[in-house]
């Protein structure tokens, strides 16, 4: 069953002296603008596993996340628009946040569950619920459904791009992309920044999932530290591309992913005349877990100097 929920991602150039100067034009595909909380990616991955929901009849949902997670929040108000049951097991001891708050706001029942408890999800969803009303999406909504989803991104394009840029936590959103543009026969490179340490697995499950990698350039190097972490150099990044550029990025990924961007121009990885697409995959709620750490920072404008 199709399910009615039109959405709104334009593709917006951004100008800055540093691509005049490299000869490159940048845009971004500004998928946060989908819906405030069903933000990105996240929609994008929660789409056909919601349209099985309506098939199957099915009343609830249920799913894993961590306690700032966006998948959580974009599960949750995803279930209030489309009159599904929310559940999450969330990671950890029992606490209130801004998302988790969020969550409830919009109906979603959270069950606080314990590190080694929440290794096994299968577990937790068999001892709590039943498959046949009710249906199981794996952390950070990684899924094949979920990559399948991702394909519009890439089907929704009226413009080729030599590179596209986009952050990646389980990979999920990185695999459609892959799909799409080998569908499409398009030889777009696509650079993709995983955001926590040791993310060489996602080639390995991109491959799982049949899909050919020949156009992926998987970099490592930019997850500062591993998931969720951040330098003051990172930090003043955001901070000056936020304010020269009106668009909102955060530290726990398309943070990460577009200093990837500009680090790539700024060391000549990117040939002139190439044209970009950076997606962004929302996550504004990343920024709410952090904005403390921005306090510290320097006062003046760095980005020339940060990132030229
Ligand atoms: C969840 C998330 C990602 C990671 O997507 P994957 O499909 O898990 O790789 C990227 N960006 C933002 C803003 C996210 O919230």
């Amino acid at each position: 069953m199709p399910i009615d929920f039109p959405i709104y991602s334009p593709i917006q150039r951004i100008l800055h002296p540093l691509f005049t100067d490299h000869k490159v034009e940048v845009f971004i595909k500004r998928d946060d603008m989908i819906h405030p909380f069903i933000s990105g990616n996240k929609w994008r991955k929660l789409k056909l596993h919601i349209e099985k929901i309506k098939v199957l009849s099915i009343k609830t949902l249920v799913t894993f996340g961590g306690a700032w997670s966006n998948h959580l929040l974009a599960t949750a108000a995803a279930g209030a628009q489309f009159q599904i049951a929310t559940h999450a097991f969330v990671r950890g001891e029992e606490i209130n946040n801004p998302v988790l708050a969020l969550c409830k706001l919009f109906g979603m029942q959270l069950h606080f569950v314990d590190r080694s408890a929440y290794k096994d999800k299968k577990a937790l969803f068999n001892a709590n619920f039943d498959e046949s009303n009710a249906l199981f999406i794996d952390e950070g909504g990684r899924s094949e459904e979920g990559a399948v989803g991702c394909e519009s991104i890439i089907e929704e394009l009226e413009d080729t791009f030599t590179d596209i840029f986009v952050a990646a936590g389980t990979g999920t959103t990185a695999a459609g992309i892959l799909k799409a543009l080998n569908t499409k026969g398009l030889n777009s490179t696509l650079h993709c920044i995983p955001v926590l340490k040791g993310g060489d697995f996602i080639k390995q499950d991109i491959q799982d999932w049949g899909i050919d990698i020949d156009n992926l350039t998987l970099h490592t190097e930019y997850h500062f530290g591993g998931y969720a972490k951040t330098n003051p150099e990172l930090l003043q990044f955001i901070r000056d591309f936020v304010a020269h550029t009106g668009i909102m990025i955060e530290p726990t990924y398309t943070g990460k992913m577009m200093y990837a961007l500009f680090d790539h121009i700024k060391t000549g990885k990117i040939q002139a005349e190439s044209k970009i697409l950076a997606i962004h995959t929302g996550g504004l709620t990343g920024f709410l877990g952090m904005y403390e750490k921005f306090d510290n920072l320097a006062s003046v404008n760095t980005l020339t100097k940060t990132i030229k």
